[in-house]
Protein backbone atom coordinates (compact mmCIF):
# COMPACT_ATOMS: atom_id res chain seq x y z
CA UNK A 1 0.00 0.00 0.00
CA UNK A 2 2.67 2.34 1.14
CA UNK A 3 5.23 1.09 -1.78
CA UNK A 4 1.91 2.08 -4.40
CA UNK A 5 1.95 5.52 -2.90
CA UNK A 6 5.31 6.09 -3.21
CA UNK A 7 5.32 4.88 -6.67
CA UNK A 8 2.37 7.24 -7.59
CA UNK A 9 4.40 10.28 -5.49
CA UNK A 10 7.32 9.50 -7.62
CA UNK A 11 5.72 9.83 -10.79
CA UNK A 12 3.85 12.73 -10.29
CA UNK A 13 7.05 14.11 -9.01
CA UNK A 14 8.38 13.03 -12.47
CA UNK A 15 6.14 14.82 -14.51
CA UNK A 16 6.26 18.31 -12.76
CA UNK A 17 10.03 17.92 -13.14
CA UNK A 18 9.44 17.16 -17.09
CA UNK A 19 7.12 19.87 -17.31
CA UNK A 20 9.62 22.20 -15.24
CA UNK A 21 12.63 21.62 -17.46
CA UNK A 22 10.53 22.16 -20.48
CA UNK A 23 9.12 25.57 -19.91
CA UNK A 24 9.91 27.65 -22.79
CA UNK A 25 11.39 30.85 -21.00
CA UNK A 26 13.61 27.80 -19.48
CA UNK A 27 13.20 28.34 -15.77
CA UNK A 28 11.79 26.64 -13.06
CA UNK A 29 8.49 26.97 -12.21
CA UNK A 30 7.47 27.39 -8.91
CA UNK A 31 5.91 24.52 -7.57
CA UNK A 32 2.88 23.63 -5.08
CA UNK A 33 3.63 22.27 -1.97
CA UNK A 34 4.20 18.40 -1.94
CA UNK A 35 2.45 17.24 1.04
CA UNK A 36 3.85 14.09 1.36
CA UNK A 37 6.52 14.39 4.47
CA UNK A 38 7.68 10.99 3.57
CA UNK A 39 9.19 12.61 0.07
CA UNK A 40 11.22 14.61 1.74
CA UNK A 41 13.08 11.73 4.19
CA UNK A 42 13.69 9.22 0.36
CA UNK A 43 14.95 12.91 -0.89
CA UNK A 44 17.32 12.73 1.92
CA UNK A 45 18.86 9.18 0.75
CA UNK A 46 19.83 10.89 -2.69
CA UNK A 47 23.42 11.90 -2.94
CA UNK A 48 24.55 15.75 -2.53
CA UNK A 49 24.78 15.78 -6.22
CA UNK A 50 21.75 14.67 -7.51
CA UNK A 51 19.75 17.15 -4.72
CA UNK A 52 22.06 19.72 -5.69
CA UNK A 53 20.47 19.04 -9.55
CA UNK A 54 16.98 18.40 -8.61
CA UNK A 55 16.03 20.68 -5.25
CA UNK A 56 15.59 23.66 -7.90
CA UNK A 57 12.40 21.71 -8.82
CA UNK A 58 11.15 20.80 -5.10
CA UNK A 59 9.51 23.21 -2.80
CA UNK A 60 8.03 22.48 0.73
CA UNK A 61 6.77 24.42 3.24
CA UNK A 62 8.58 25.70 6.06
CA UNK A 63 6.99 23.55 8.58
CA UNK A 64 7.79 20.52 6.68
CA UNK A 65 11.60 21.48 6.78
CA UNK A 66 11.14 21.54 10.46
CA UNK A 67 9.45 18.30 11.09
CA UNK A 68 11.75 16.85 8.86
CA UNK A 69 14.48 18.04 11.44
CA UNK A 70 13.04 17.24 14.31
CA UNK A 71 12.53 13.38 12.71
CA UNK A 72 16.33 13.60 12.06
CA UNK A 73 17.10 14.67 15.72
CA UNK A 74 14.75 12.04 17.28
CA UNK A 75 15.76 9.20 14.64
CA UNK A 76 19.82 9.79 15.92
CA UNK A 77 18.79 10.09 19.56
CA UNK A 78 17.27 6.70 18.98
CA UNK A 79 20.39 5.21 17.52
CA UNK A 80 22.75 6.84 19.86
CA UNK A 81 20.53 5.20 22.41
CA UNK A 82 20.14 1.93 20.91
CA UNK A 83 23.96 1.80 20.76
CA UNK A 84 24.43 2.84 24.28
CA UNK A 85 22.18 -0.11 25.33
CA UNK A 86 24.43 -2.24 23.62
CA UNK A 87 27.78 -1.21 25.47
CA UNK A 88 26.12 -1.63 28.98
CA UNK A 89 24.77 -5.34 27.46
CA UNK A 90 28.24 -6.13 26.76
CA UNK A 91 29.83 -4.56 29.13
CA UNK A 92 27.57 -6.54 31.67
CA UNK A 93 28.40 -9.69 29.38
CA UNK A 94 32.22 -9.26 30.06
CA UNK A 95 31.63 -9.06 34.13
CA UNK A 96 29.85 -12.52 33.34
CA UNK A 97 33.00 -14.02 31.97
CA UNK A 98 35.06 -12.68 34.41
CA UNK A 99 33.24 -13.61 37.49
CA UNK A 100 33.12 -17.17 35.38
CA UNK A 101 37.56 -16.62 35.45
CA UNK A 102 37.38 -15.95 38.88
CA UNK A 103 35.02 -18.81 39.92
CA UNK A 104 37.46 -21.37 37.72
CA UNK A 105 40.47 -19.87 39.49
CA UNK A 106 38.93 -20.34 43.08
CA UNK A 107 37.86 -24.11 42.13
CA UNK A 108 41.02 -25.47 41.85
CA UNK A 109 45.24 -24.34 42.37
CA UNK A 110 46.07 -25.88 38.85
CA UNK A 111 43.37 -26.50 35.18
CA UNK A 112 42.93 -29.21 34.76
CA UNK A 113 42.65 -29.82 31.03
CA UNK A 114 39.37 -29.04 30.73
CA UNK A 115 39.39 -26.57 32.29
CA UNK A 116 42.23 -24.90 29.91
CA UNK A 117 40.14 -25.08 27.60
CA UNK A 118 36.77 -23.46 29.30
CA UNK A 119 39.84 -20.43 29.88
CA UNK A 120 40.65 -20.37 26.63
CA UNK A 121 37.27 -20.12 25.41
CA UNK A 122 36.26 -17.24 28.05
CA UNK A 123 39.40 -15.26 26.97
CA UNK A 124 38.30 -15.36 23.45
CA UNK A 125 35.30 -14.43 24.57
CA UNK A 126 35.95 -11.20 26.61
CA UNK A 127 38.10 -10.48 23.50
CA UNK A 128 35.89 -10.67 21.06
CA UNK A 129 33.45 -8.51 23.61
CA UNK A 130 35.71 -5.90 24.54
CA UNK A 131 36.16 -5.34 20.46
CA UNK A 132 32.35 -5.28 19.83
CA UNK A 133 32.70 -2.69 22.46
CA UNK A 134 34.99 -0.60 21.27
CA UNK A 135 33.24 -0.57 17.99
CA UNK A 136 30.28 0.25 19.00
CA UNK A 137 31.66 3.19 20.77
CA UNK A 138 33.09 4.11 18.07
CA UNK A 139 29.91 4.46 16.08
CA UNK A 140 28.13 6.19 18.90
CA UNK A 141 30.54 9.20 19.24
CA UNK A 142 31.19 9.32 15.55
CA UNK A 143 30.17 7.18 13.05
CA UNK A 144 26.67 8.16 13.29
CA UNK A 145 26.99 11.79 14.15
CA UNK A 146 28.72 12.45 10.64
CA UNK A 147 25.83 10.29 9.03
CA UNK A 148 23.14 12.87 10.75
CA UNK A 149 25.59 15.54 9.89
CA UNK A 150 25.23 14.93 6.34
CA UNK A 151 21.31 14.75 6.67
CA UNK A 152 21.16 17.95 7.99
CA UNK A 153 23.38 19.55 5.36
CA UNK A 154 20.96 17.89 2.33
CA UNK A 155 17.95 19.09 4.51
CA UNK A 156 19.32 22.68 4.13
CA UNK A 157 20.43 22.11 0.44
CA UNK A 158 17.09 21.05 -0.46
CA UNK A 159 15.42 24.26 1.56
CA UNK A 160 18.28 26.55 0.88
CA UNK A 161 19.72 25.77 -2.84
CA UNK A 162 17.28 26.86 -5.47
CA UNK A 163 17.54 30.29 -3.76
CA UNK A 164 21.28 30.52 -3.77
CA UNK A 165 21.27 28.86 -7.62
CA UNK A 166 19.06 31.87 -8.38
CA UNK A 167 21.22 34.29 -7.02
CA UNK A 168 24.26 32.89 -9.10
CA UNK A 169 22.12 32.95 -11.85
CA UNK A 170 21.67 36.82 -11.86
CA UNK A 171 25.02 37.64 -11.18
CA UNK A 172 26.21 35.22 -13.91
CA UNK A 173 23.74 37.08 -16.34
CA UNK A 174 24.64 40.70 -15.01
CA UNK A 175 28.11 39.66 -16.34
CA UNK A 176 29.44 39.85 -12.65
CA UNK A 177 30.68 36.28 -12.41
CA UNK A 178 34.64 37.62 -12.43
CA UNK A 179 34.09 39.95 -9.83
CA UNK A 180 33.69 37.11 -7.11
CA UNK A 181 36.43 36.38 -4.73
CA UNK A 182 39.07 34.05 -6.81
CA UNK A 183 37.16 35.15 -9.61
CA UNK A 184 40.53 35.22 -12.03
CA UNK A 185 40.63 31.42 -12.52
CA UNK A 186 41.36 31.91 -16.55
CA UNK A 187 44.60 33.53 -14.82
CA UNK A 188 45.28 30.74 -12.99
CA UNK A 189 49.63 30.40 -13.01
CA UNK A 190 49.68 34.01 -13.14
CA UNK A 191 47.62 35.61 -10.14
CA UNK A 192 49.19 35.66 -7.11
CA UNK A 193 47.12 33.90 -3.94
CA UNK A 194 49.62 34.06 -1.25
CA UNK A 195 53.64 35.33 -2.12
CA UNK A 196 56.53 33.85 -0.52
CA UNK A 197 55.42 30.32 -0.64
CA UNK A 198 58.97 28.96 -0.23
CA UNK A 199 59.37 29.94 3.05
CA UNK A 200 57.14 27.34 4.14
CA UNK A 201 59.26 24.65 2.75
CA UNK A 202 61.81 24.13 5.90
CA UNK A 203 58.36 24.05 8.02
CA UNK A 204 57.00 21.71 6.08
CA UNK A 205 60.41 19.19 6.12
CA UNK A 206 60.90 20.17 10.02
CA UNK A 207 57.39 18.60 10.37
CA UNK A 208 58.58 16.18 8.86
CA UNK A 209 61.45 15.06 10.20
CA UNK A 210 60.01 15.33 13.78
CA UNK A 211 56.87 12.87 12.56
CA UNK A 212 59.52 10.30 11.26
CA UNK A 213 61.27 10.53 14.49
CA UNK A 214 58.06 10.12 16.43
CA UNK A 215 57.31 7.23 14.68
CA UNK A 216 53.97 8.87 13.36
CA UNK A 217 54.60 8.70 9.62
CA UNK A 218 52.96 5.05 8.48
CA UNK A 219 55.41 3.59 5.69
CA UNK A 220 55.38 4.36 2.15
CA UNK A 221 53.94 2.36 -0.63
CA UNK A 222 56.39 0.24 -2.02
CA UNK A 223 55.09 0.09 -5.78
CA UNK A 224 56.78 1.90 -8.37
CA UNK A 225 54.08 2.20 -10.94
CA UNK A 226 51.37 3.38 -8.56
CA UNK A 227 54.01 6.07 -7.20
CA UNK A 228 54.71 6.87 -10.87
CA UNK A 229 50.72 7.19 -11.58
CA UNK A 230 49.74 9.65 -8.70
CA UNK A 231 53.19 11.72 -8.99
CA UNK A 232 52.37 12.22 -12.66
CA UNK A 233 48.74 13.33 -11.74
CA UNK A 234 49.98 15.07 -9.18
CA UNK A 235 51.92 17.46 -11.16
CA UNK A 236 49.69 17.81 -13.72
CA UNK A 237 47.03 19.81 -11.47
CA UNK A 238 50.62 21.80 -10.26
CA UNK A 239 51.09 22.53 -13.80
CA UNK A 240 47.69 23.86 -13.56
CA UNK A 241 47.58 25.70 -10.21
CA UNK A 242 49.10 28.74 -8.46
CA UNK A 243 51.88 26.53 -6.83
CA UNK A 244 55.01 27.91 -6.30
CA UNK A 245 57.14 25.47 -5.32
CA UNK A 246 58.01 21.69 -6.13
CA UNK A 247 55.49 19.28 -5.32
CA UNK A 248 56.61 16.53 -2.98
CA UNK A 249 54.03 13.30 -3.30
CA UNK A 250 54.57 10.20 -1.09
CA UNK A 251 52.19 7.32 -1.11
CA UNK A 252 51.42 6.02 2.60
CA UNK A 253 50.77 2.63 3.07
CA UNK A 254 47.36 3.26 5.56
CA UNK A 255 44.16 1.98 4.89
CA UNK A 256 42.82 5.68 6.07
CA UNK A 257 40.40 7.49 3.63
CA UNK A 258 42.82 10.95 3.51
CA UNK A 259 45.02 13.13 1.58
CA UNK A 260 46.97 15.94 3.56
CA UNK A 261 49.65 18.48 2.67
CA UNK A 262 51.87 19.86 5.27
CA UNK A 263 53.12 23.74 4.17
CA UNK A 264 55.69 24.08 1.42
CA UNK A 265 54.49 21.61 -0.99
CA UNK A 266 54.50 18.39 0.62
CA UNK A 267 51.80 15.74 0.16
CA UNK A 268 50.26 12.77 1.27
CA UNK A 269 48.02 10.38 0.18
CA UNK A 270 46.60 7.71 1.54
CA UNK A 271 46.19 4.07 0.13
CA UNK A 272 42.81 4.12 1.26
CA UNK A 273 41.90 7.17 -0.92
CA UNK A 274 43.48 5.54 -3.67
CA UNK A 275 40.99 2.69 -3.71
CA UNK A 276 38.14 4.51 -2.11
CA UNK A 277 37.99 7.27 -5.46
CA UNK A 278 36.23 5.72 -8.16
CA UNK A 279 38.20 7.30 -11.19
CA UNK A 280 40.12 9.95 -11.72
CA UNK A 281 38.56 13.51 -11.39
CA UNK A 282 37.82 12.07 -7.67
CA UNK A 283 41.29 11.70 -6.73
CA UNK A 284 42.36 14.81 -9.16
CA UNK A 285 39.27 16.94 -7.09
CA UNK A 286 41.20 15.57 -3.99
CA UNK A 287 44.90 16.63 -4.51
CA UNK A 288 43.92 19.76 -6.01
CA UNK A 289 42.13 20.91 -2.68
CA UNK A 290 45.28 19.72 -0.80
CA UNK A 291 47.77 21.82 -3.10
CA UNK A 292 45.25 24.51 -2.81
CA UNK A 293 46.02 24.82 1.29
CA UNK A 294 50.26 24.95 0.18
CA UNK A 295 49.40 27.66 -2.03
CA UNK A 296 47.66 29.65 0.13
CA UNK A 297 49.65 29.09 2.82
CA UNK A 298 46.87 27.91 5.70
CA UNK A 299 48.91 25.99 7.72
CA UNK A 300 51.31 28.65 7.73
CA UNK A 301 48.69 31.34 8.42
CA UNK A 302 47.49 29.30 11.11
CA UNK A 303 50.87 28.34 12.29
CA UNK A 304 51.65 32.10 13.37
CA UNK A 305 52.19 31.51 17.41
CA UNK A 306 53.20 27.74 17.54
CA UNK A 307 56.26 26.42 16.57
CA UNK A 308 56.25 22.87 14.51
CA UNK A 309 57.64 20.96 17.29
CA UNK A 310 54.93 22.18 19.95
CA UNK A 311 52.43 21.18 17.58
CA UNK A 312 54.29 17.95 16.41
CA UNK A 313 54.15 17.47 20.52
CA UNK A 314 50.60 17.60 20.74
CA UNK A 315 49.84 15.22 17.79
CA UNK A 316 52.16 12.89 19.57
CA UNK A 317 50.15 13.18 22.98
CA UNK A 318 47.05 11.99 21.00
CA UNK A 319 48.68 9.51 19.23
CA UNK A 320 50.62 7.84 22.61
CA UNK A 321 46.68 7.86 24.34
CA UNK A 322 45.08 6.11 21.67
CA UNK A 323 48.19 3.78 21.39
CA UNK A 324 48.28 3.53 25.74
CA UNK A 325 44.40 2.88 25.41
CA UNK A 326 44.41 6.13 27.70
CA UNK A 327 41.97 8.76 27.92
CA UNK A 328 40.81 8.81 24.08
CA UNK A 329 39.52 5.23 25.01
CA UNK A 330 39.45 1.83 23.83
CA UNK A 331 37.18 2.92 20.94
CA UNK A 332 40.19 5.06 19.38
CA UNK A 333 42.82 2.56 20.03
CA UNK A 334 40.52 -0.23 18.29
CA UNK A 335 39.77 1.98 15.30
CA UNK A 336 43.82 2.54 15.03
CA UNK A 337 44.69 -0.71 15.41
CA UNK A 338 42.22 -1.81 12.78
CA UNK A 339 43.37 1.10 10.52
CA UNK A 340 40.03 2.99 10.87
CA UNK A 341 41.66 6.26 12.24
CA UNK A 342 45.34 7.18 11.29
CA UNK A 343 47.70 9.73 11.08
CA UNK A 344 44.50 12.05 10.58
CA UNK A 345 43.25 11.75 13.90
CA UNK A 346 46.43 12.69 15.59
CA UNK A 347 47.83 15.22 13.28
CA UNK A 348 47.00 18.76 14.27
CA UNK A 349 44.66 20.42 12.15
CA UNK A 350 46.58 23.96 12.64
CA UNK A 351 49.56 22.38 10.36
CA UNK A 352 46.87 20.95 7.98
CA UNK A 353 45.90 24.47 7.78
CA UNK A 354 42.25 23.41 8.38
CA UNK A 355 39.41 26.05 9.57
CA UNK A 356 36.42 26.73 8.33
CA UNK A 357 37.53 29.81 5.87
CA UNK A 358 40.25 27.97 4.58
CA UNK A 359 38.50 24.86 3.67
CA UNK A 360 36.06 26.88 2.12
CA UNK A 361 39.28 29.01 0.15
CA UNK A 362 40.68 25.43 -0.50
CA UNK A 363 37.47 23.71 -2.05
CA UNK A 364 36.95 26.83 -4.18
CA UNK A 365 40.84 27.01 -5.37
CA UNK A 366 40.81 22.99 -5.81
CA UNK A 367 37.72 23.11 -7.94
CA UNK A 368 39.52 25.88 -9.99
CA UNK A 369 43.16 23.53 -10.43
CA UNK A 370 41.29 20.73 -11.47
CA UNK A 371 38.94 22.08 -14.19
CA UNK A 372 41.52 23.49 -15.64
CA UNK A 373 43.70 20.34 -15.52
CA UNK A 374 40.81 19.52 -17.50
CA UNK A 375 38.91 17.40 -15.21
CA UNK A 376 35.04 16.82 -14.54
CA UNK A 377 35.31 19.32 -11.57
CA UNK A 378 32.17 17.75 -10.17
CA UNK A 379 34.87 14.52 -8.95
CA UNK A 380 35.15 16.40 -5.84
CA UNK A 381 31.44 16.35 -4.62
CA UNK A 382 31.19 12.93 -5.91
CA UNK A 383 33.98 11.43 -3.31
CA UNK A 384 32.31 13.57 -0.69
CA UNK A 385 29.15 11.25 -1.48
CA UNK A 386 30.95 8.35 -1.54
CA UNK A 387 32.40 9.26 1.79
CA UNK A 388 29.02 10.73 3.24
CA UNK A 389 26.95 7.58 2.22
CA UNK A 390 29.50 5.18 3.01
CA UNK A 391 27.63 3.12 6.23
CA UNK A 392 28.91 1.13 9.08
CA UNK A 393 32.64 2.09 8.09
CA UNK A 394 34.64 4.49 10.52
CA UNK A 395 37.99 5.11 8.23
CA UNK A 396 35.46 8.01 6.96
CA UNK A 397 35.95 9.60 10.31
CA UNK A 398 39.06 11.19 9.41
CA UNK A 399 38.37 12.80 6.07
CA UNK A 400 35.17 14.10 7.63
CA UNK A 401 37.30 15.80 10.91
CA UNK A 402 40.29 17.48 8.79
CA UNK A 403 37.56 18.56 6.63
CA UNK A 404 34.76 20.13 8.46
CA UNK A 405 31.60 21.93 8.01
CA UNK A 406 29.03 20.17 5.03
CA UNK A 407 26.73 22.55 3.54
CA UNK A 408 28.88 25.64 3.01
CA UNK A 409 31.21 23.19 1.58
CA UNK A 410 29.22 21.66 -0.97
CA UNK A 411 27.11 24.46 -1.87
CA UNK A 412 30.45 26.43 -2.56
CA UNK A 413 32.22 23.80 -4.40
CA UNK A 414 28.43 23.85 -6.72
CA UNK A 415 28.45 28.09 -6.78
CA UNK A 416 32.03 27.82 -8.11
CA UNK A 417 31.79 25.09 -10.63
CA UNK A 418 28.88 27.26 -11.71
CA UNK A 419 30.68 30.46 -12.67
CA UNK A 420 33.58 28.35 -13.76
CA UNK A 421 32.98 28.23 -17.58
CA UNK A 422 31.83 24.52 -19.53
CA UNK A 423 34.70 22.71 -20.71
CA UNK A 424 33.38 20.54 -23.92
CA UNK A 425 35.02 17.03 -22.38
CA UNK A 426 35.99 16.89 -19.16
CA UNK A 427 38.11 13.65 -18.27
CA UNK A 428 35.99 11.54 -15.82
CA UNK A 429 38.42 8.38 -15.51
CA UNK A 430 41.69 7.09 -17.37
CA UNK A 431 42.74 3.51 -18.37
CA UNK A 432 45.40 4.41 -16.12
CA UNK A 433 43.68 5.14 -13.03
CA UNK A 434 42.03 1.33 -13.60
CA UNK A 435 45.48 -0.39 -13.94
CA UNK A 436 46.70 2.00 -10.79
CA UNK A 437 43.64 0.92 -8.61
CA UNK A 438 44.01 -3.24 -9.80
CA UNK A 439 48.25 -3.11 -8.58
CA UNK A 440 47.24 -1.44 -5.45
CA UNK A 441 44.83 -4.11 -4.77
CA UNK A 442 47.63 -6.64 -4.48
CA UNK A 443 49.89 -3.97 -2.07
CA UNK A 444 46.21 -3.17 0.26
CA UNK A 445 46.21 -7.93 0.39
CA UNK A 446 49.71 -7.57 1.21
CA UNK A 447 49.16 -5.25 3.98
CA UNK A 448 46.01 -6.73 5.18
CA UNK A 449 48.09 -9.51 5.62
CA UNK A 450 50.61 -8.31 7.23
CA UNK A 451 48.35 -6.38 9.55
CA UNK A 452 47.10 -9.97 10.75
CA UNK A 453 49.93 -10.76 11.90
CA UNK A 454 50.89 -7.80 14.14
CA UNK A 455 50.89 -8.04 17.67
CA UNK A 456 47.92 -6.95 19.45
CA UNK A 457 48.77 -4.51 22.35
CA UNK A 458 47.02 -6.56 24.71
CA UNK A 459 49.10 -9.67 23.28
CA UNK A 460 45.86 -11.49 23.24
CA UNK A 461 44.44 -14.98 22.55
CA UNK A 462 45.91 -16.09 19.19
CA UNK A 463 44.09 -19.43 18.86
CA UNK A 464 40.35 -17.73 18.78
CA UNK A 465 37.97 -18.31 16.11
CA UNK A 466 38.49 -15.55 13.16
CA UNK A 467 36.88 -12.22 13.99
CA UNK A 468 34.27 -11.29 11.62
CA UNK A 469 35.70 -8.97 8.94
CA UNK A 470 34.79 -5.49 7.70
CA UNK A 471 31.93 -6.94 5.27
CA UNK A 472 30.46 -9.33 7.99
CA UNK A 473 30.93 -7.49 10.93
CA UNK A 474 28.34 -6.86 13.43
CA UNK A 475 25.27 -4.26 12.66
CA UNK A 476 26.28 -1.39 14.95
CA UNK A 477 22.72 0.38 15.45
CA UNK A 478 21.00 0.35 11.51
ZN1 LIG B 1 41.35 20.70 3.43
Amino acid sequence: MRGNFRKVISIILSIILLVSTNTPNGRAVMLPTVQASQSIDDLLKKSYLELLEKSPNFRFAKQQYQEALKRLEKEEKTRKDGIAKKQKDLENQIRRAQDELRKLNISAAEDTPEMATRRQDLHCRIQSLQKQAAEAKVARDNGIPIEYENMRAKLEILEKWPTAKAEIQNVIESGQARARKWGDAEDIGYRTIESNQEDDIKKGQEAIQQMKQMGMLPPEIQDEEITEYVNRLSQNIVKNSDLQVPLNVTLLNSKEINAFALPGGFLFINRGLLAEARNEAQLAGVIAHEISHAVARHGNRLMKKATIASIIYQAAQIAALIFTGGAVGIGAYYALQYGFYGLGLALSLQLLGVSREYELEADQLGVQYAWKAGYNPEGFIQFFDIMASKEGYVEKTSFFRTHPAFYDRIVGVYREISFLPMQEQAIENTSEFETMQTRLQEVTKKADEESGKRPTLYGGEDKCPPEPTESDRPDIGR
